[in-house]
């Protein structure tokens, strides 16, 4: 059975206070379950804060916003996969929308970090997504297809094994807008098909995909009932513990 991954992308939110008071929250309340495993995306300098809170708890993991693919030298400001796992991170996200579209990442840089997260132990969690523009113009899986064969290209079976998706459509990011769950397991399905068509059936059928997209404790129930979605990458409705331990405690139909 594959594992539903429920992960909070703080994104940049939160202070040394704010995190412990959240991680208090969450530990006191925090079940864990069969098949669940639980992520918080803390802002790079709270990491090995959060990593020592997580690690208190079973089933619960750090995971970075983003990382540099080199392994050291002159890269003011990046951090190098070993530098994440060196503060207890087990996953990475990489290629999340903003980064794409604020920092201007391309496919081919996603790709060399997921390498270099691969290779380093990290598990990457692979954000893809399309704009509203390119939905409408009925460029979803074009897009969608791109950003998957930009990485896949790079791996091998056994290193996409290890590999997370996040289907993100771009413009349910942040705008209240959740794509409908029809919408989603029709994304989700095909990009599990793109991973069968390189990799094979088996492979395809273990991989965790994620949606990511205003999900919130009243939809989550809802997408989480589609047979391809299995968690979720969650922004806003993530930075409050109650509302993310909702999330954590979906009902799977
Ligand atoms: C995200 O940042 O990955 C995200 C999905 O944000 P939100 O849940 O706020 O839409």
């Amino acid at each position: 059975m594959r594992e539903n991954i429920i992960a909070a992308n703080w994104k940049m939110n939160h202070t040394t206070k704010e995190l412990d008071e959240f991680f208090a929250k969450l530990l006191a309340a925090y079940k864990p379950r069969e098949g669940v495993t639980v992520v918080v995306a803390p802002p790079a300098c709270y990491l090995a804060q959060a990593s020592k809170l997580a690690a208190k708890a079973s089933k619960v993991f750090i995971a970075a916003q983003n990382m540099y693919f080199e392994a050291k030298g002159a890269f003011t400001g990046e951090l190098s996969a070993a530098m994440l796992k060196d503060v207890g991170c087990k996953y990475v996200i990489l290629g999340h929308s903003e980064r794409r579209h604020i920092f201007g990442e391309s496919d081919e840089l996603i790709a060399k970090k997921v390498v270099a997260a691969l290779a380093a132990g990290l598990t990457p969690i692979l954000c893809i997504g399309e704009l509203l523009q390119e939905r409408e113009a009925g460029k979803t899986m074009d897009v969608n297809r791109r950003q998957m064969n930009a990485v896949l290209d790079k791996l091998d079976k056994e290193q996409m094994a290890k590999v997370v998706v996040a289907y993100e459509p771009v413009w349910a990011i942040g705008t209240g807008k959740t794509a409908t769950r029809e919408q989603a397991q029709e994304v989700h399905a095909q990009v599990r098909g793109i991973i069968a068509d390189k990799f094979g059936k088996d492979v395809a059928a273990g991989i965790t995909i994620q949606y990511g997209g205003s999900v919130k404790p009243d939809n989550v129930d809802d997408l989480m009932a589609s047979p391809d979605i299995d968690g979720a990458l969650v922004g806003g409705a993530s930075l409050v513990a109650d509302s993310f331990l909702s999330l954590v405690n979906f009902k799977k139909a």
